[in-house]
């Protein structure tokens, strides 16, 4: 079992996109199955302007594939009788070489084969708009349409993710008011605040996890960006539509569907604002300005199935009203400058025996206020865009020995599982699970280093058991795990 295998379980159910490099030989593959399949789930799209069905109206449909819209058609006959009227065709001396050319033959001009041009299969199914129309498959285990009360949101999240328990409250109760609004359509109404939330924790806590298991859950499409990618429209990189384009394609190119997705940006605190800097800054402050609109809500021309415009690429407009923004960050010096502020405020007055006291706190991060971020880099308008703000805790050891066998997919248990084929019995013991937990500890990327060391020393269990039929049962110890014993194997029948 590898991460690999995991994630592409994962990415299957929610329909989630990350970044794809390979972008050409998808859109081979996909042209071939456009050729095969029945193409009556898209959009035709206009061969001049690019506009799908949806927008440019009725098309009218050429030889090769090729569909014209009706504006795009009036215009270029516009264009033709316009020929006319200046009076070439009525010139005598044009009419006379005309007649002469038509006598000797046209030189030899060639045209270009528009088939030629369009390939095999037409415009790939990829670059196409899927048409609105419900599907009827299997029921979420929540439904956005009807969504259920925050605790039994939280009880979904429960099975999953372990701790965090402000975390999961905030995140349900915010899901929840955002879906609410959504399927009630109250948003025009009364101007209510959208429930994008910025989510603060260190590395490996379970930010993107909890945002990939609540999609899953919710059975919305997901995209996750990293914020570091993204620079300002015209530089290179991601300019900041992307992410909503990314959406796009976790959708199935389903407009309607990608509407009311989550969007998660990542690394957000990479975007603070560079400090002392001469130079103009893409990156930074520049793309959060860029975000303002989309977290509020606008109407944005995507391109579908790829990364930037360009005329090739037909083009969908996604309203972002309905798009629930989560950005997520470690913000390392964030602790710092909370410190900073609660110590200046601790050293005036009677408090002054407290100053001191935060500079061991553990939980010092949840202190944080909006004022922090602000200090961090971070402007005023990006942050107001963001009316949730939420921390996570960095994982005890307790709880990474609880990640290991308590959520529904636990590492442990996919691995018992696997023996389970082998009708082998796997087992760990509670000081085993403990000694992996301090080896994370050590790592210091939270719940991430779990996998890798399990799979250092599950490696030869994999390897040797199946060799022996003879082998009922495996007991991970301690000794094992530290490299100074072997694990207990117990033989069938015994
Ligand atoms: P980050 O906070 O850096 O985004 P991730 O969400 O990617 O961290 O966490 C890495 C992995 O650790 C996840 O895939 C998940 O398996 C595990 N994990 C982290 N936190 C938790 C948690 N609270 N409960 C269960 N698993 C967790």
């Amino acid at each position: 079992m590898s991460d690999r295998f995991e994630e592409g379980e994962e990415k299957k159910e929610t329909g989630e996109e990350e970044i794809d490099l390979t972008e050409g030989h998808q859109d081979a593959s996909a042209t071939k199955k456009a050729g095969k399949s029945d193409n009556g789930d898209y959009e035709d799209v206009c061969f001049i302007c690019r506009r799908p069905e949806s927008k440019a109206g009725k098309m009218i449909k050429l030889p090769n594939n090729i569909c014209i819209c009706d504006d795009c058609m009036h215009k270029t006959m516009e264009t033709v009788s316009q020929f006319d009227y200046q009076g070439m065709l009525n010139n005598p001396q044009f009419q006379n070489e005309l007649d002469q050319m038509t006598k000797r033959g046209f030189p030899n001009i060639s045209f270009v084969n528009l088939a030629d041009l369009q390939g095999d299969g037409g415009i790939p199914n990829k670059q196409k708009l899927k048409k609105k129309k419900k599907k009827e498959g299997e029921e979420p285990v929540l439904n956005i349409k009807n969504i259920p009360a925050p605790h039994k949101i939280k009880a979904s999240l429960d099975e999953y993710v372990v701790g965090q328990d402000h975390a999961k409250k905030v995140i349900s109760v915010a899901v929840y008011n955002h879906y609410k609004r959504v399927a009630t359509n109250t948003m025009n109404e009364i101007e209510i605040e959208k429930s994008n939330m910025l989510m603060i924790g260190p590395t490996g806590s379970g930010k993107t996890y909890l945002v990939k298991t609540l999609a899953r859950l919710l059975d919305v499409p997901l995209a996750i960006a990293d914020a570091t990618s993204l620079t300002e429209a015209g530089y290179i990189g991601d300019d900041i539509e992307s992410v909503v384009s990314k959406l796009l394609a976790a959708a199935d190119n389903d407009v309607e569907k990608a509407e009311q997705g989550i969007i998660f940006i990542d690394e957000i605190d990479k975007i603070a604002k560079k400090k002392n800097t001469n130079t103009r800054d893409v990156s930074g402050e520049s793309v959060q300005q860029g975000m303002l609109k989309l977290l509020e809500g606008a109407e944005v021309e995507v391109p579908v199935g790829a990364n930037s415009k360009n005329a090739m690429v037909p083009l969908a407009t996604v309203n972002t009203r309905n798009i629930l923004f989560i950005c997520g960050g470690a913000f390392p010096d964030l602790e710092d400058i909370i410190k900073e502020r609660l110590n200046k405020s601790a050293s005036i007055g009677f408090n002054s025996e407290l100053k001191d006291k935060y500079n061991k706190d553990k939980n010092i991060l949840s202190k944080v206020t909006v004022e922090d971020i602000r200090k961090f880099g971070m402007i005023p308008e990006f942050i107001g865009r963001l009316p949730i703000i939420y921390t996570l805790e960095g994982l005890s050891r307790d709880m990474l020995v609880r990640i290991l066998k308590e959520p529904k997919n636990a590492i442990l248990k996919q691995y018992q599982k696997l023996l389970e084929l082998d009708e082998v019995k796997l087992e760990f013991n509670d000081e085993a699970l403990e000694a992996i937990a301090d080896k994370a500890m050590k790592r210091d990327t939270g719940a991430r280093a779990l996998r890798s060391i399990i799979e250092d020393f599950m490696l030869d269990i994999m390897y040797e058991i199946p060799k022996d039929d003879n082998i009922g049962k495996v007991t991970i110890t301690r000794e094992y795990i530290m490299g100074t014993g072997g694990p207990v194997i117990e033989i069938r029948g015994n």
